[in-house]
């Protein structure tokens, strides 16, 4: 079925402009492996983290996952665990088996949907030498508002705390610093369901030289001038897509803007007594805004509603990982409680670049009606 307004609606480079872009590859014989374009791109992507940042390009966040969790932890042989959310995408789950570890599900906190500091820390007490690091995950891009707890809790454990903030390109911790200098390294998607979006591609942010230049010959066949020096894959980014990701670029911080905007709306509008926004939401990159009702028929209700209204909406991560066929058997530490109280009453909301007064209007009215 096709809504009147449908969940995301990405804004994309014209043709005419990728056109153009176009040529200039056909021109060049140049069409991928670090050509001109993919070269500028990742320059500015990491300029944009911040001046001592390095971003390597992927063809997806989950190849940088990948790719951060072999050159962080090595690749594991199934005999230990990688703490990470349940409440999250399957990306960084399936990266954790790829790569020999198991995952190791602890709890959210109700109030950023992040994973709990402290049913973390328990948990790496308890399983004190089988934890090999943690996957901490910016749910639905959204900075979390304790990161520096989170920096020295993997400090004092001496553990690698690589972060998926696949959602959050664009987006603030609450301390206003950016998504992105967190953590041994983190990893966005640029996927076109995310805020910058180019289709199928994603990055690694790091301040560590020589993580960046090992996670570019992992992506690279693990080549270090035509040897093999590392266990590698395919990760690459062609041109054309860095091409597309350079003319995003150039509008990204008045889409940004206009985003917010219209979260703004949201979080004005929205009955605050019967529903709840995610913390630090209005400083995130906003691929869609995240509501969390008073419970599952609530929420259904509402769903029902605006499916009716002529409005998708999604009930993202929902089913949590543990609730899945394939991660259904993954060890659990301690319950997951609030997770499970969270699947059942999360919902997710449309929220597009320049959307109208009327579609949004529209959007709050089925939400407060009784
Ligand atoms: C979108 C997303 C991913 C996957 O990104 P791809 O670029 O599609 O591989 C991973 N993790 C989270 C949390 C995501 O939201």
């Amino acid at each position: 079925m096709t809504y009147k307004v449908p969940f995301i609606r990405p804004s994309f480079p014209s043709a005419d402009e990728v056109a153009e872009d176009y040529k200039q590859i056909v021109a060049s014989n140049w069409f991928t492996n670090f050509g001109p374009f993919e070269r500028k791109f990742a320059q500015e992507i990491g300029n944009y983290i911040g001046d001592e940042y390095t971003a390597v390009t992927f063809c997806s966040a989950t190849a940088g996952l990948l790719a951060s969790i072999v050159a962080i932890l090595g690749k594991g042989d199934n005999s230990k665990y990688v703490i990470m959310p349940s409440f999250t995408f399957a990306a960084g789950a399936d990266a954790i088996i790829w790569c020999g570890y198991k995952p190791l599900f602890v709890d959210i906190e109700q109030r950023g949907l992040h994973m709990d500091i402290d049913a973390t820390k328990t948990a790496i007490e308890q399983y004190g030498d089988e934890i090999a690091g943690i996957l901490f995950c910016n749910a639905f891009g959204a900075g979390t508002y304790n990161i520096e707890e989170w920096e020295a809790l993997a400090k004092s454990f001496n553990l690698p705390l690589i972060i998926d903030s696949a959602a959050g390109f664009g987006s603030l911790y609450s301390n206003g610093s950016k998504v992105g200098r967190a953590g041994d390294c983190e990893i966005f998607s640029f996927h076109a369901t995310k805020s910058f979006a180019i289709g199928e591609g994603g990055a690694v942010v790091t301040k560590n030289k020589q993580l960046a230049e090992q996670l570019v010959s992992i992506q690279n066949f693990g080549f270090n001038k035509r040897n093999a020096t590392y266990l590698g894959f395919n990760g690459k980014l062609q041109e054309i897509s860095a091409a597309i990701g350079l003319r995003q670029m150039d509008v990204f911080e008045d889409s940004l803007k206009n985003k917010r905007t219209i979260f703004d709306k949201y979080s004005k509008g929205i009955d605050s007594s019967r529903y709840s926004l995610q913390l630090n939401a209005q400083n995130a990159a906003l691929c869609f805004a995240v509501i969390v009702m008073q419970d599952s028929k609530q929420r259904d209700q509402k769903l029902n509603e605006l499916h009716e209204a002529g409005v998708d909406a999604k009930t993202y991560y929902s089913p949590a990982l543990h609730s899945q066929n394939y991660f259904k058997d993954c060890t659990i530490a301690g319950s997951l409680h609030t997770t499970e109280k969270i699947e059942a009453s999360v919902l997710s909301l449309p929220l597009h670049y320049n959307m109208s007064d009327e579609h949004s209007d529209l959007i709050i009215n089925v939400l407060n009606n009784s």
